[in-house]
C-alpha cells in the first residue's frame, strides 16, 4: 500500500468515526508520525496529502524540520529535556508533551519575543509508570500555575493510551481526558483556551476521535515502519 492509500482509509475511518459521534471530520487532523521512517518517506507522505509532521526525538525532528520546512507543520510529541529546547523552540509549531514546570520555564526563557509557545499538556491518564505526564489530578492546578509563563498558550491536552489488543478498552481513557479538557475549557483562562484533545494512535485512532480527538497522531499505519 502506498502513503496516499493508507491516508484515504484512514480518513475513511475517521469519517466513519466522526457520523457515528456526531461530529464533523474536518475538526480531526492527522499529525504523520515520521520517527520510524527516512526524510524520503517523510516528504512521500508530505507530497501525498500530509500537512502535519511529528517527531519525538530531537535528532530526526530537526532533520524533517531541514527538509520540509515551509511544507508542513511540525508537532514535537515525545519527552523534551529542557536543556534541548534551544535547538527546537524556533523550529517546531506545537509542543505536545508539557508536563513540567522546569521545561515551561526553560520555553518562557527561549521563547522569541512577540511570539508564542503552543504547547499540549501531557497527562497520564491511565497512570501506567512507563508513561510521562502529569497525573489527571494534578493536571488543573498545574495549568493554572502556568499563567505565570506569558509565552505559554496551552491549546490542547494529549495522552497516550496503553496499547490494547482490543482498541475498545482504551475508550475510559480518552473519555476522560476529554471531561478533563471540558473542565480546563470553563475555567476561561486566557493563557489556556484549551480546545484541542491530541489523543488516537494507529491502533486506537478511531475510538479516540468517538470520545474526541481533534488531532490523532499515526505513524506505523500510515508511512510503515522503516
Ligand atoms: C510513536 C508515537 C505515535 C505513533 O505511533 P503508531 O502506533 O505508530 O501510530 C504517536 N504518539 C506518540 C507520542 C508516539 O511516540
Amino acid at each position: 500500500m502506498t502513503i496516499a492509500e493508507n491516508l484515504a482509509d484512514i480518513q475513511e475511518t475517521i469519517k466513519t468515526a466522526c457520523d457515528k459521534s456526531g461530529r464533523k471530520h474536518e475538526d480531526v487532523k492527522i499529525v504523520a508520525v515520521t520517527k520510524y521512517v527516512s526524510v524520503d518517506t517523510a516528504k512521500a507522505a508530505v507530497a501525498a496529502g500530509i500537512h502535519h509532521i511529528g517527531e519525538n526525538r530531537l535528532e530526526g525532528a530537526v532533520k524533517k524540520w531541514e527538509a520540509l520546512n515551509g511544507q508542513a507543520t511540525f508537532h514535537f510529541i515525545g519527552t523534551l529535556q529542557s536543556r534541548k529546547v534551544k535547538e527546537i523552540i524556533d523550529k517546531y509549531d506545537y509542543f505536545h508533551s508539557l508536563d513540567r514546570k522546569s521545561l515551561a520555564k526553560e520555553f518562557q526563557k527561549r521563547c522569541p519575543e512577540q511570539k508564542k509557545v503552543r504547547c499540549f499538556v501531557q497527562v497520564n491518564v491511565s497512570g501506567e509508570e512507563s508513561k510521562a505526564g502529569l497525573s489527571p489530578d494534578g493536571t488543573i492546578d498545574f495549568i493554572q500555575s502556568l499563567e505565570q509563563y506569558p509565552s505559554i498558550e496551552v491549546v490542547g491536552l494529549m495522552t497516550m493510551a496503553p496499547y490494547e489488543e482490543d482498541p475498545e478498552a482504551t475508550r475510559p481513557v480518552f473519555r476522560r481526558l476529554r471531561e478533563l479538557r471540558d473542565r480546563v475549557i470553563d475555567l476561561n483562562l486566557k493563557h489556556a483556551p484549551c480546545r484541542e484533545l491530541s489523543m488516537g494512535m494507529s491502533n486506537d485512532f478511531h475510538i479516540a476521535v468517538e470520545e474526541g480527538a481533534t488531532i490523532v497522531r499515526i505513524g506505523s499505519l500510515l508511512v510503515g515502519k522503516s
